[in-house]
């Protein structure tokens, strides 16, 4: 049976906790949220708020000024677990000297069971734990943790559905919509199907009456959320494909824009990439992480799929979509990657024409198969090969933003540019930043702009209405 937020909220437990928290916060009920990590957790966070503000918390944006400190972690590398550890170092002070304050660790790492005994034995000051299918027993936890419990946990996975108005957003145009949770794919390097669990998709009714609502309240840009949004469907029967599922979001009235992350190049079908290129509201830009351009380092990854079936997806959408804007994840540095190996990545970067990649030297992430493997090449050589990397990137976005110059480009206005006062900057259909003066009116809107320049990350010009 699945958990719906508004049942959460009017729960007798929450009843019962609003009590304590006027009872017991000494700073008025302010909680401080930081969510670490990628886009889901950002969500998870969102709602997170979203059930502490109906628990009569209000936020602060700094922890030394809070009664509740909540912190959403991130477990995608040992360094951002490392992270946490050190914020958790230096709330401890604080906390010593308020022991009222509710400290709560929740998310990705939350959710591994080596946490639950590292916090036990190491950061006794913790009051509850728990994990990213647990969202829905914050209040029991902190009803457990005001009626005396030491620490209050729950790593259960639980089906839980959070609407448009359960969540606190961080934007009032730009808005994310988890579709599906988990992952199937177990890649060698990622620990995330150990920590959020198998696929599981929502409901497809779910997402549109949630996406009809962000809409009706002005919201221009939905990103929808997954591990692997291509595989959104494969486990409900007879429920829509991706594919389908952004035809119907497309047919939706309004101006706005939906995007989506994160895709994996195995489940990139035909029928996939034509929804992209042929509904209007999608983004013209994939993110598409290839990771590498080695068909033995991706096995070694175990991401099903060649360089060559890679560039396959590429020669489809550009066939019929010259210059289609394309961005990617590349790791270098792989175990035991060798040259040769890494020389098929920047053969695949130069042919590819990405407008932009984010890159990662490899790290160890214990709990993983990757972790296991023998690795023989120096960090000092992993370290020259990003530098490579890079310099070509640079080359290649250089020359391919100079495409755009001449265009007129729809742009939504996300803010304030760093190029100094009265600019502006937004993001394209194609996922490119622009930038250009304006009034700081145009936030939240679109716009179209005339592009004159370009650089080698972004492009600016000249505001046309
Ligand atoms: S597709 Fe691979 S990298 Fe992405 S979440 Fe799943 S296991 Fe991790």
């Amino acid at each position: 049976m699945s958990i719906q937020a508004c049942d959460v909220k009017t729960s007798s437990e929450a009843q019962q906790v609003r009590k304590y928290v006027k009872m017991y916060s000494r700073m008025g009920g302010k909680a401080y949220v930081h969510s670490f990590g990628c886009q889901l957790n950002v969500s998870d966070g969102e709602k997170m708020k979203g059930i502490l503000a109906s628990l009569g918390f209000t936020f602060t944006e700094s922890y030394e000024n809070a009664d509740l400190i909540l912190l959403n972690t991130c477990a995608v590398r040992e360094s951002a677990e490392d992270t946490v550890y050190g914020t958790l170092g230096n709330i401890k002070k604080y906390k010593k000297q308020n022991p009222g304050v509710i400290l709560i660790l929740a998310g990705c790492m939350a959710s591994e069971p080596k946490t639950l005994d590292k916090v036990r034995s190491h950061y006794p000051f913790v009051d509850i734990l728990f994990g990213t299918s647990a969202l829905s027993q914050l209040p029991k936890l902190l009803l457990e943790h005001y009626e005396g419990k030491k620490l209050a946990y729950d790593m259960t996975e639980y089906s839980e559905e959070f609407g448009a108005d359960d969540q606190i957003r961080e934007s009032t145009f730009k808005a994310s919509v988890p579709i599906m949770f988990g992952c199937n794919n177990f890649c060698t390097y990622c620990i995330v199907p150990y920590v959020r669990g198998r696929e599981r998709s929502r409901s497809a009714e779910v997402i549109i009456r949630e996406v009809e609502d962000l809409v009706a309240k002005g919201y221009k840009e939905i990103m929808l959320l997954g591990q692997n949004v291509n595989s959104y469907g494969n486990d409900l029967e007879g429920g829509m494909s991706f594919a389908q599922l952004l035809r119907r979001l497309n047919e939706i009235p309004g101006e706005f824009w939906i995007r989506f992350m994160s895709s994996h190049p195995k489940d990139a079908t035909p029928e996939l990439l034509d929804a992209i290129l042929e509904c209007d509201k999608v983004g013209k830009h994939l993110h598409l992480p290839v990771q590498c351009g080695s068909d033995t380092v991706l096995k070694r990854m175990n991401r099903h799929y060649t360089a060559e079936k890679y560039l396959e997806i590429v020669d489809y959408l550009r066939a019929r979509s010259e210059g289609f804007s394309l961005s990617s994840d590349i790791m270098v540095g792989f175990p035991d990657e060798t040259e040769a190996e890494f020389e098929d990545t920047l053969k695949l970067v130069e042919r590819v024409k990405y407008d932009n990649i984010y890159t990662f030297i490899y790290s160890k992430r214990s709990g993983t198969a990757a972790a296991e493997m023998e690795d023989a090449t120096p960090d000092a050589q992993k370290r020259v090969r990003m530098e490579r990397l890079l310099t070509l990137q640079r080359q290649v976005a250089t020359e391919n933003y100079r495409r755009f110059i001449g265009q007129t480009v729809r742009v939504l206005v996300e803010g304030e540019s760093k190029q100094g006062e009265g600019w502006l900057f937004g993001k394209s259909s194609a996922y490119t930043i622009v930038e250009f003066q304006g009034d700081q009116s145009l936030i939240g809107t679109f716009a179209d702009v005339k592009i004159t320049d370009a650089r080698n990350w972004a492009v600016s010009g000249v505001l046309v209405k």
